[in-house]
């Protein structure tokens, strides 16, 4: 029987892929999405992005009742907390969402087939069922979206109980007393967050001078200080040596300027990046081209590799490792596949951690500034400034906004506050738009919101903030 031939074979339905295809299909192309997991919706949906938010919001409001609801004059009597509730939550908010990812691409008329693929060059690419059973398509594009797994560091490999991933700290079916993170990343914040928040002693291990390295320098320093005071502790320059479990708990040997010292923790996560998943694709024997250090795809503008008509998209290729640029990375690869001018502005794509307060990021920093030479201005503003951010109790953070000193065009915003992660999208049309500090500073923001916040930053650029004191 001759192979089923498809416009375009995706593999992975991560927000690379499922996005990718849901656009294939309105463009008119025939399209089938193939998913080794049972769930749809990748790293994101399922150990990723949702799962960690939901636990960033349940444990955030365990511990708003905890230590703020008495402040307003809630009285809560005798707090407990249920955690198997609050992983049943989680659980059913990523369920919910992977099935509408089902749903739509199901109403986009997109096929799906759940199996391993691999490439068989030829643009045919092989898929083994679950059960063992193997067919073969055709894909006059392919269009490769497998993502990332975390990365496994001598020493302190993976056992799924002691020392584990990202994956497994979503699941912990008790609240660790102390748990030991290696890395001060987004992983290691976020997460650490949430088991700080239920309880837990955390300690968060990092070999660089500082956590969050991506920041800009000034925000990073803030967070660093509002996570110590919640309780965090961060062991800056620190390596580690070895880290050896034992029935209930894990021994970390550790280094600091050539000093050893040990720690005992319940459980260890290790969260010190994550890797393109390539294996299996079959990619060296058809002849892929991949960054033999980082193990990326090598792409080029339109996202194709050096085999015509197989494209890569999301974490296999460079860039940050977000599920918004993966997204918006399917859409310009499926629009140049499909003859027209998709494109993705590698300057605008915002970054967040979640950890509260939240800390949101466009552009460049004030020292990537610096080191390019540019003339800047910097214009910032505290959320204690504001009426909203008073209402709500929340007194730390600000707006930092860099300009360039001559033409005022916005360089980069930098906000470390609450709800920073929904302020930043303003902040990224403005760079978008080439909009200057006068035009967020002339811009009427409704009153009293957070954004009021930035827009006194926008002023105080031009020195002419009205609340500024
Ligand atoms: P993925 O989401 O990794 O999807 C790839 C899919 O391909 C998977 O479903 C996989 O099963 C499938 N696959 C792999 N190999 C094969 C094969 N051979 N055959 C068939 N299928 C295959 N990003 C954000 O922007 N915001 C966040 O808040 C955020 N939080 C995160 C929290 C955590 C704990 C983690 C780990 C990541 C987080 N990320 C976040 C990053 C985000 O999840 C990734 O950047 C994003 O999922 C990448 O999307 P993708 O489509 O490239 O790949
Ligand atoms: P990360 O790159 O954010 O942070 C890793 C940290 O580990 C770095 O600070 C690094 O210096 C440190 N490190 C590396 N090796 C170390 C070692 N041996 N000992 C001690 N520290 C070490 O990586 P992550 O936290 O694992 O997250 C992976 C990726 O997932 C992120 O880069 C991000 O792209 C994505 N993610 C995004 C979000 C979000 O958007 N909110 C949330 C979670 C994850």
């Amino acid at each position: 029987m001759a192979a089923e031939t498809y416009d375009l074979v995706i593999i992975g339905s991560g927000p690379g892929g499922y996005v990718a295809a849901v656009r294939a299909a309105q463009l008119g192309l025939k399209t089938v999405c193939i998913e080794k997991s049972p769930r749809l919706g990748g790293v994101c949906l399922n150990v990723g992005c949702i799962p960690s938010k939901a636990l960033l919001d349940s444990s955030e409001y365990y511990h708003l009742a905890q230590d703020h609801f008495a402040e307003h004059g809630i009285k809560t009597g005798r707090l407990s907390l249920d955690l198997a509730k609050l992983m049943q939550r989680k659980d059913k908010v990523v369920s919910d969402l992977t099935d509408s990812v089902r749903n739509l691409l199901k109403g986009n008329k997109v096929e799906i087939i759940h199996g391993q693929a691999s490439l068989l060059g030829n643009q045919q690419v092989k898929v083994v069922a679950d059960e063992g059973k193997s067919s073969t398509i055709l894909g006059k594009s392919i269009l490769l979206a497998t993502g990332s797994h975390p990365l496994e560091v001598p020493g302190m490999s993976f056992d799924g109980e002691r020392i584990v991933s990202s994956t497994e700290a979503l699941n912990f079916d008790t609240v660790p007393k102390q748990l030991g993170i290696v890395g001060g990343g987004y992983i290691g914040l976020e997460l650490g967050s949430v088991w700080m928040r239920l309880g837990a002693k955390v300690t968060v291990i990092e070999m660089l001078p500082k956590i969050a390295t991506t920041l800009d320098g000034q925000v990073g320093r803030a967070l660093d200080r509002i996570l110590k005071k919640q309780g965090l502790e961060v062991l800056l320059n620190t390596r580690v040596v070895e880290a050896k479990p034992t029935a209930k708990k894990v021994k970390v040997s550790l280094e600091k300027d050539g000093q050893q010292t040990s720690k005992t923790f319940d459980r260890l996560l290790v969260a010190v990046g994550r890797k393109p998943l390539t294996q299996g694709l079959n990619l060296e024997e058809v002849g892929i081209e991949i960054d033999a250090k980082s193990g990326h795809i090598i792409v080029g503008p339109n996202y194709e590799t050096n085999v015509k008509g197989v494209f890569a998209i999301g974490d296999l290729t460079y860039g940050p490792m977000l599920a918004h640029k993966a997204s918006a990375e399917g859409i310009a690869a499926v629009e140049g596949i499909a003859g027209l001018a998709g494109e993705v502005n590698y300057d605008t794509i915002p970054s967040v951690i979640y950890t509260w307060p939240e800390v949101a990021s466009v552009g460049l920093t004030e020292e990537a500034v610096k080191e390019k030479g540019v003339p800047y201005c910097v214009g910032s503003y505290p959320f204690s400034g504001t009426g909203r951010a008073r209402c709500m109790g929340e007194k730390e953070g600000f707006v930092k906004l860099i300009a360039h000193g001559k033409t005022d065009r916005i360089l980069g915003v930098h906000i470390i506050g609450p709800r920073a992660a929904d302020m930043i999208a303003e902040c990224v049309l403005a760079l978008e738009f080439g909009a200057s500090s006068e035009d967020i500073a002339r811009t009427v923001h409704g009153h009293p919101t957070f954004a009021e916040a930035l827009q006194e930053a926008a002023m105080a650029v031009r020195k002419c903030s009205i609340y500024a004191s």
